[in-house]
């Protein structure tokens, strides 16, 4: 469809991170600005927020968005809802144990590598723009550069909680109910609404504080920093 040029600012998002507006009818669009749609697009605070709404889609339904960074219209939902996960606004939790983090959705990756970076980590796998959220890492069960070596986002994964439009709130992983977990990784949001992942494997990395320096003896080598 065209979109007006009166409404051009809109929900697209990812490279910019402009305003959303929200409300019945609002212009939406991937990364490739192309085939828009209209939708009401809401940002539910909270689980009841996110049930009720789930609930109360119609028949059009409800899709999860995170950062918009898809490049087609995986993340419209042409005359329903378009539910934003928070990436507008990055301030979900997270939690960050040793090679282990659980993160809301809706936080973008850019966030959690920014959190991880100074405690010598980093995630496992990282696509070519930090702005897209753990969901939409995992809905669309994204690669890294590394893809040889680690395989996919979802790989990396150990649980999602999904809340589900016909069974409500599940958790699933490799182990725990399998089968839902593995249509949920790379199934673009079509099983319901990631609202938690956590996340496995993560790589050590160098950083300014975690490098030790010292000084080698022997006159070829000198100052090494590990
Ligand atoms: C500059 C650029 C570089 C890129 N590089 C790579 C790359 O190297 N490798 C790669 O694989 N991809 C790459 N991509 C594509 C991008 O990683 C994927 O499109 C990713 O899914 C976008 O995540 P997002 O959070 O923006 O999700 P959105 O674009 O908002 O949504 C993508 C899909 O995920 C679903 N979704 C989002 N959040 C949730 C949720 N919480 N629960 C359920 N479903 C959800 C949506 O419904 C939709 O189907 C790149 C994109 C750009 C713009």
């Amino acid at each position: 469809m065209r979109i007006p040029d009166a409404v051009r600012a809109t929900t697209d998002a990812c490279d910019a991170l402009p305003p959303v507006f929200f409300g019945p009818r609002r212009p939406v669009r991937g990364w490739g600005r192309a085939t828009g749609s209209l939708s009401t697009v809401t940002q539910p605070a909270g689980d009841s927020a996110w049930r009720d709404q789930l609930a109360s889609a119609g028949p059009r339904g409800l899709i999860a968005r995170g950062g918009g960074c898809s490049y087609g219209d995986a993340a419209q939902n042409a005359g329903g809802i378009v539910a934003l996960t928070g990436a507008v606004a990055p301030a979900g939790r997270f939690r960050v144990e040793d090679g282990t983090v659980v993160a809301d959705a809706g936080v973008t990756l850019g966030a959690l590598v920014r959190a991880l970076a100074p405690q010598g980590w980093t995630l496992p796998v990282l696509p070519g723009t930090a702005r897209v959220t753990v969901g939409g890492a995992i809905a669309a069960d994204v690669h890294g550069k590394n893809h040889m070596q680690y395989g996919t986002f979802g790989s990396q994964v150990q649980e999602v909680s999904v809340l589900t439009p016909g069974l409500g709130p599940m958790t699933m992983g490799p182990r725990t109910n399998p089968d839902a977990f593995w249509a949920t990784v790379g199934g673009l949001g079509l099983t319901g609404v990631i609202r938690q992942a956590m996340i496995d494997n993560m790589s050590r990395i160098l950083t300014a504080e975690n490098t030790q320096t010292w000084h080698d003896p022997t006159p070829e080598n000198g100052q090494v920093t590990l």
